[in-house]
């Protein structure tokens, strides 16, 4: 997986509209997914992160669900997103592995790449920034 090659570039925009929600960003992954909650019709998605999230799915083999992809500014404030949040860069999910603890989940995170990761209780936090922040909300 080429998660350097792509570090240095930007997040891709998308439109749900345009691409249409079934829109297959890779072979797991489908642009629904990285939507922003409030239904924003565009999504900015970062191709490292697409690549991170395929190596966890392949690193386990199961199916990773995106609790929160990308955030328009204003969904991000409605839920009290952390300020500059990455979300709202299209650099950032906070996933969940079915059946895999997140701990077991942020450790091979951990392993991926230089972005930011934080531990929480029930989902993981993955974004590729490209500095390697560490934070644990547990
Ligand atoms: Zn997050």
């Amino acid at each position: 997986m080429d998660y350097q090659g792509h570090a240095d570039g930007s997040a891709k925009a998308y439109s749900l509209e345009e691409h249409g929600p079934s829109f297959q960003l890779s072979p797991h992954f489908r642009l629904i997914e990285f939507a922003s909650r409030d239904g924003a019709d565009t999504v900015l998605v970062h191709p490292a992160l697409i690549d991170a999230l395929e190596a966890i799915r392949e690193h386990f083999g199961k199916p990773v669900h995106i609790n929160s992809g990308y955030r328009t500014k204003s969904h991000n404030r409605a839920i009290r997103g952390s300020r500059n949040s990455r979300h709202t860069m299209g650099l950032a999910a906070d996933i969940d592995v079915r059946g895999v603890h997140p701990d077991t989940v942020a450790d091979f995170a951990e392993t991926l790449q230089p972005g930011g990761l934080g531990r929480y209780h029930t989902f993981t936090h993955v974004d590729v920034e490209g500095v390697s922040r560490r934070w644990d909300e547990r």
